[in-house]
């Protein structure tokens, strides 16, 4: 398939190999961070970190838009199934995250909640045009890569003057988590967290461009390399940052550039910007409140927006007191740490957000590595 198996070739990828492999200072050794939960499952699926020099370490980051989701803002989601009566619609993943009271939007489909997975937003749309005497909520997640959707049926939804369709608007922005990264005690002030650059996310590019991470090199001396998703890419993307520190260079480069450009989508912004506006705040688990890090709906769209029209109270809950996805989200830990890893918390029984979607570190980790962490036991 055009622009897939030519980033699978195994020869290549051995010839990108001893790049690295020559590529690297031997006097030092080097941390990326993959923003990207779709970098972090590629890095695992492909064993592109078996083919990395031991030197190269790669640090998993909070871009995996369900292991974000904090267990507040689905228990508003059940709550407004549960005892609103709405037709609550989510994508599929949203579905096995673990929410208070060991609900999750699955457990309390069961017990009668009428809460239905989409493939899109346009989707939840339909069903309220088809539904005109029940209430449907869309609950909207994800990074900049699904906000266009989601803007695009609540202008529709204007348009149309539907009266009983309205979103829970949880969508996150992905430069202020960068910054939020680089702020937090780990990397700003103890320096546990070591970090010489970032391979800059995707899709969520597509739309925003490469011109927002400018800051990073600029004003953080951080390099940045937005990279696709393929294996070659991600080798290639690993190799341009390990040139850029070994020149003590930190600049924005693209990698992507079959879809990336610095500009981004406009069409995609303009309609973003028309329907959503900044928060003061927003809660991500693991990193806790980061200012400006999420999006809200504007006044203009009020009617359609599930906050304002169920008056919604947001409440922070903490996290299964063992889970460890909040210093994993923020790159202080790895799955193996934690003691629920592959016992008690696996895909088929998540305990924590990280262990639900193909992009979770714990999910990417336990699928495609796991046998790495059991010690060999002689016969
Ligand atoms: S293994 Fe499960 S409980 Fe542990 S950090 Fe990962 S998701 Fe949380």
């Amino acid at each position: 398939m055009k622009y897939v198996d030519e980033f699978r070739d195994g020869a290549l990828a051995r010839n990108l190999a001893h790049s690295l492999a020559a590529a690297v200072d031997p006097a030092r050794t080097y941390s990326f961070m993959e923003f990207c939960g779709g970098h972090t499952h590629a890095l695992a699926r492909y064993g592109v970190v078996d083919l990395l020099p031991a030197s190269v370490r790669m640090v998993h980051g909070p871009g995996c838009p369900v292991c974000v989701l904090p267990i507040g803002r689905i228990d508003l989601a059940i709550g407004l199934a549960l005892e609103r009566g709405v037709i609550l619609c989510t994508y599929g993943d949203v579905m096995r995250v673990p929410a208070s009271g060991g609900l999750s939007l699955l457990r309390a489909r069961a017990r009668g909640a009428d809460i239905r997975m989409v493939y899109s937003p346009a989707d939840a749309l339909q069903l309220a045009r088809t539904h005109p005497q029940r209430d449907v909520v869309f609950l909207a997640i994800g990074f900049e890569t699904t906000t266009p959707p989601s803007a695009l049926v609540l202008r529709q939804a204007a348009r149309e003057g539907l009266k009983n369709f309205s979103v829970l608007c949880c969508h996150v922005l992905t430069p202020s988590a960068i910054t939020h990264i680089l702020e937090s005690p780990e990397v700003a002030q103890y320096g546990t967290l070591a970090l010489d650059g970032f391979v800059g996310p995707a899709h969520v590019s597509i739309v925003i461009g490469s011109a927002p991470y400018e800051p990073f090199a600029s004003a953080w001396h951080k390099p940045v390399v937005i990279s696709g998703f393929e294996p070659l890419d991600m080798m290639q993307s690993i190799l341009m940052l390990v040139r850029q520190v070994n020149d003590g260079r930190a600049e924005v480069e693209n990698q992507f550039t079959r879809a990336v450009n610095r500009e981004g989508n406009r069409a995609a912004q303009a309609v973003m910007a028309e329907v959503f506006e900044l928060r003061d705040s927003f809660e991500w688990r693991g990193l806790g409140e980061v200012a400006h890090s999420a999006l809200k709906i504007r006044p203009a769209f009020a009617a359609f927006d599930a906050e304002q029209r169920y008056a919604l109270q947001y409440r922070a809950v903490p996290d299964h007191k063992q889970c460890e996805c909040g210093a994993i989200l923020r790159g202080v830990r790895q799955p193996t740490d934690c003691k629920l890893f592959g016992t008690v918390c696996t895909p088929e029984n998540p305990m924590g957000s990280c262990m639900v979607s193909s992009e979770g570190s714990c999910a990417a980790h336990y699928t495609y590595g796991r046998w790495r962490d059991i010690p060999v036991v002689a016969a």
